[in-house]
């Protein structure tokens, strides 16, 4: 029963020095944020000890009735949450939860059809090295060449051309909202199945800022970690209840063994918190932050040194910023920003004219320095931050300087331990 820093310093000190970085930088990876102590707490409890096969109440393991208790707390809420029928709180992670969707609703073979992986998709909607493109037909629609918007008079010719048994809308690089009717219009003209994935705006959804694509999809999957700030996870949700059948037999046995039930209570705690009036506060401030962001990186100077943003601006909690037209390209804005303590992730740009390692864009999400209590003044700070770096000739000395005093103004996991003790 030694502490870890006994049983292993080494560890320890990576926890300590990860605890330190994300404490004294400013973290706008699009698709990270910081869960409460709260989700520390029940992510790193005894129930990471349970094996508990199958589902509440029908498991193959004995000793399950509490861990029961904290699946159907997860269920429960998460129906709530989003104003579905029916919950799968299982999934390991996001690509579980959508390997899952592809079983339950493809055969290996079948044709699916989802956003090119270089316009914003993710892995998992087709991209060839990956089990969907491998197991799958994959075909794709891309953005429009001018707008950079999904255009669905291309999605529909695509679904006509192809005949997909599967549509997927849902994205990991776009700054706009999508049309789940219209989508649900094309795949019921063709007889697929409309599967969107909300891993990225689900927080939004959650907090009514952003189209719910339950009412419109057949079934939706998502992660818990990115807009939602819960444990890293996933989760599927359905109104169809034959459907449901499928998807709980794609998660176990389909594609799972003993689901992670101290990942499952830290969800419960997640979606709880996600119904509170604090959650839509912080989702707001999420979105203000993105058009701050947006709008100073539109600005003439901006412009001036061949940096703009996509679309022009944005409807959700990240900016994709185009390097095209500028001197630096995206690895170098990654490590510019590194430099000053702003984590970020380079990203290719549709179209874009430099290799995916170099890349000509950067995209930047606000969540969870939104969760870090960042309001309208601290974007607007790390707004000018951020143009500042990227403009010719920064000084990167005291960029570094204006990082370390707002990082220090919120403070994080205050008096906590890396793993949220005291
Ligand atoms: N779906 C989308 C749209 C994503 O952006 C991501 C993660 O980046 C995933 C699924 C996969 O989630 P995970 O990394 O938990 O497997």
């Amino acid at each position: 029963l030694e502490p870890l820093s006994v049983v292993d310093p080494e560890i320890a000190a990576v926890l300590a020095n990860e605890l330190d970085r994300q404490q004294s930088t400013l973290e706008m990876i699009a698709s990270e944020n910081f869960v409460p102590r709260a989700v520390l707490e029940a992510q790193g409890s005894v129930l990471t000890n349970k094996y508990a096969e199958g589902y509440p109440g029908r498991r193959y393991y004995g000793g399950c009735e509490f861990v029961d208790v904290a699946e159907e707390l997860a269920i429960s809420r998460a129906k709530s949450l989003f104003g579905a029928k029916f919950a799968n709180v299982q999934p390991h992670s996001g690509a579980s939860a959508n390997a899952a969707v592809l079983h339950a609703i493809a055969s290996p073979g079948d044709t699916i059809l989802g956003l090119e992986l270089a316009h914003g998709g993710h892995l998992t909607h087709g991209m060839k090295l990956n089990f969907s493109g491998r197991l799958y037909n994959a075909v794709s629609y891309g953005v429009d060449p001018e707008t950079f918007l999904v255009d669905m008079d291309v999605v529909r010719s695509r679904a006509l051309e192809h005949r997909p048994t599967v549509i997927i809308a849902g994205w990991s690089a776009y700054s706009r909202q999508l049309d789940f009717a219209a989508f649900r219009a094309v795949a019921d003209e063709i007889g697929a199945k409309l599967w969107v994935d909300m891993a990225h705006f689900a927080g939004l959804v959650a907090a009514g800022l952003h189209p719910s694509p339950v009412p419109h999809a057949h079934v939706v999957s998502s992660t818990v970690h990115k807009t939602i700030g819960g444990p890293r996870s996933g989760f599927i949700l359905s109104n169809d209840e034959e459907l449901f059948k499928k998807l709980n037999s794609a998660v176990f046995p389909g594609q799972q063994g003993g689901p992670l039930m101290h990942v499952i209570a830290a969800k419960a705690t997640a979606f709880k918190l996600a119904a509170e009036p604090e959650f839509r506060d912080r989702q707001e401030r999420t979105l203000r932050g993105a058009q701050i962001l947006a709008d100073r990186l539109t600005q003439p100077d901006a412009k001036a040194a061949g940096i703009d943003v996509l679309t022009g601006g944005t409807d959700v909690h990240l900016v994709l910023v185009d390097l095209r037209e500028s001197e630096i390209d995206g690895k170098t804005a990654e490590d510019v920003l590194h430099q000053v303590g702003i984590t970020v992730n380079r990203n290719s740009v549709p179209f874009d004219p430099r290799p995916p390692m170099v890349t000509s864009g950067v995209r930047i999400g606000t969540p969870a320095l939104a969760t870090r209590g960042f309001g309208d003044a601290e974007f607007t700070e790390v707004a000018d931050i951020i143009a500042a770096a990227l403009l010719p000739e920064p000084d990167l000395a005291a960029l570094r300087t204006r990082v370390t005093a707002l990082a220090a103004r919120f403070p994080l996991y205050a008096g906590l331990d890396a793993s949220g003790m005291p």
